[in-house]
C-alpha cells in the first residue's frame, strides 16, 4: 500500500478530527474530538488490549518479553523525538537480567520551535502513552517509569495525572496487573521548561533533582541511566505508537510506512500555511501533500523554504522540499532531518537573515553553558548574524559566520552545539545572496556617505 492509498483508507475511516485550530489525520490517534480522553473513551476504541494480549488476558497464551521486542522491531519503529534510533533495536539494550532496579522513562519535555505534536498526545489520548510505556516496561523487565512533561504546559501534566488515576483505578498499572505477574508503577514528572532538558542525560539529572545539564556519553543511558541504574527513554510518540503495533503485528506497522522508515506520524506544520496543525500520516508521504492537507501555503504567496524537523534541523529551498517525501531516508538525502517532525513553512515573504537571527537568539539562550565552544559560539553566530542584518558587517563576516559554525559542530557534549550551527551553515549555503545583499547595501550606502 503506498502512502496515497493509506492517506485514502485513513480518509474513508472517519478522518480528520480538529481541535484547538489543530488537526490530525488518524491512524493511532482515531476518532478523537477533544473530551473524549477518559479511560472508557479509551477502551471503546480498543485500548489496553495490546496490554492484555501480551499478558494473556484476552483469551490468548500472552506474549513473551523476546516476542514484544522482536514485534517493535519488525515495526521498523524509529524514535519520534528526533534522532529517529530504531525501538525494537534501542529496547533490546536493556539489560534484563540486572539485579537491581531499572527505569523506563518517557521523555515529553517537548521543547523544540515548531513542534507541537507531544502535547496534544497527552491531552486528547494519553492512555496510549500509559499503555505504550507498560508494554515497554513488561518487554524489558522494568518496574517503575516515569514521564517527564515539558513545564509549560501544566494543563497537560494535570491531564496526564488524571488519565494515572484512572488507569490504576482499573488495574492497568500498580501491582500484579490485570492478576498477572507483572507489576509496573509510573508516575508523571512536571519539567521547569528549559529546552535543554528535552536532552535525554539532561532529563535524567533534572528528574534526580539536579541541574538539568548533559551528561558526558559514554556510559550511555541504557547501562547508567537515572540514579545510576540501567534505564531506557523514549519519545511520547514512540510509545504512543507501540499498542498499535502489538495489536495488528510489526508487519502491518511497517507497511503503512516504507522500508526502513515504519508507521506513521505526526507532523506539526506551522508557519506560513492556511491551515496549521498536527498532521498525522504515514511515512513516506510526499511533502507536496502534506502541504496540501495543511490547507497550502498562505493565500496569495509562494513556498520559499521549509525546515523540515524542527528549529535545529538545515533549511530545504522549495525545489528541493517539492521532490521529497517526509521519511527519515528521503529528508536526509536532501540534506536535512526529519527531526521530532515539526516542519516550518516559510513563504516568499520571508528573510533568512531575520529568520536565522531569530534561531541563534533562541540557542544562545538555551545554551547551558557547559562547554565552552556552544557556551561562547551561540553567543558569536547570534551577534554576527545580529551585525549582517542591522547593516553592519563587512563580507569577511559571512565567513567568519560559517567558520564558527563549523567549529562548533562535533566539538560539544550535547547536540545542542550542532542544533545551532547547522541552521546556520544551511542558511549561507541556500540563501547566501540575501545575506550578502545586506552587506552590500551597507557597502554602497558607507561609500555614498
Ligand atoms: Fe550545554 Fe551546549 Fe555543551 Fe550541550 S553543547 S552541554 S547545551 S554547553
Amino acid at each position: 500500500m503506498n502512502a496515497e492509498q493509506v492517506i485514502q483508507q485513513f480518509s474513508a475511516t472517519g478522518v480528520q478530527t480538529c481541535f484547538h485550530g489543530r488537526h490530525i489525520n488518524p491512524q493511532i490517534y482515531a476518532d478523537l474530538n477533544g473530551s473524549n480522553w477518559s479511560i472508557k473513551d479509551y477502551e471503546a476504541r480498543g485500548g489496553y488490549q495490546a496490554l492484555r494480549k501480551i499478558l494473556g488476558q484476552d483469551g490468548g497464551e500472552g506474549l513473551t518479553q523476546d516476542q514484544v521486542i522482536a514485534t517493535m522491531k519488525d515495526s521498523g519503529l524509529r524514535g519520534r523525538g528526533g534522532a529517529g534510533f530504531p525501538t525494537g533495536l534501542k529496547w533490546s539494550f536493556m539489560p534484563r537480567q540486572f539485579p537491581g532496579q531499572k527505569h523506563l522513562v518517557c521523555n515529553s519535555d517537548e521543547g523544540e520551535p515548531g513542534t507541537c505534536k507531544d502535547r496534544d498526545i497527552l491531552m486528547y489520548n494519553p492512555h496510549i502513552v500509559i499503555e505504550g510505556m507498560a508494554i515497554a516496561a513488561y518487554a524489558m523487565g522494568i518496574s517503575i517509569g516515569y514521564n517527564y512533561i515539558h513545564g509549560e504546559i501544566f494543563e497537560v501534566y494535570e491531564r496526564f495525572e488524571a488519565a494515572l488515576e484512572e488507569a490504576r483505578a482499573a488495574g492497568f498499572l500498580g501491582d500484579r496487573i490485570l492478576g498477572s505477574n507483572f507489576s509496573f508503577q509510573l508516575h508523571a514528572h512536571h519539567g521547569f521548561g528549559a529546552y535543554i532538558c528535552g536532552e535525554e542525560t539532561a532529563l535524567l539529572e533534572s528528574l534526580e533533582g539536579k541541574k538539568g545539564q548533559p551528561r558526558f556519553k559514554p556510559p550511555f543511558p541504557a547501562s547508567f541511566g537515572l540514579y545510576g541504574k540501567p534505564t531506557t527513554i523514549n519519545n511520547t510518540e514512540t510509545f504512543a505508537a507501540v499498542p498499535w503495533i502489538i495489536r495488528n503485528g510489526g508487519q502491518a506497522y511497517l507497511e503503512c510506512g516504507k522500508p526502513n522508515n515504519g508507521g506513521t506520524k505526526i507532523f506539526s506544520v506551522s508557519g506560513d500555511v492556511n491551515l496549521p496543525g498536527n498532521y498525522e500520516v504515514p511515512l513516506g508521504t510526499p511533502f507536496t501533500k502534506l502541504l496540501e492537507l495543511a490547507g497550502g501555503v498562505r493565500t496569495g504567496r509562494q513556498l520559499k523554504a521549509v525546515i523540515p524537523g524542527g528549529s535545529s534541523a538545515p533549511v530545504l529551498p522549495a525545489h528541493i522540499i517539492n521532490e521529497c517525501t517526509m521519511d527519515y531516508d528521503s529528508i536526509s538525502k536532501a540534506g536535512s532531518m526529519l527531526g521530532s517532525g515539526a516542519v516550518i513553512v516559510m513563504d516568499d515573504s520571508r528573510c533568512m537573515v531575520e529568520s536565522l537571527k531569530r534561531l541563534s537568539y533562541f540557542y544562545m539562550h538555551e545554551s547551558c553553558g557547559q562547554c565552552t565552544p556552544c557556551r561562547e559560539g551561540t553567543g558569536w553566530l547570534w551577534r554576527l548574524v545580529d551585525k549582517i542584518q542591522r547593516g553592519e558587517a563587512k563580507p569577511a563576516d559571512m565567513d567568519l559566520l560559517d567558520n564558527v559554525a563549523e567549529n562548533i559542530m562535533g566539538r560539544t557534549i550535547c547536540a545542542l552545539g550542532d542544533a545551532a550551527a547547522m541552521p546556520v551553515r544551511a542558511m549561507l549555503k541556500h540563501f547566501r545572496p540575501e545575506f550578502a545583499a545586506l552587506i552590500k547595501a551597507d557597502a554602497a550606502a558607507s561609500q555614498a556617505a
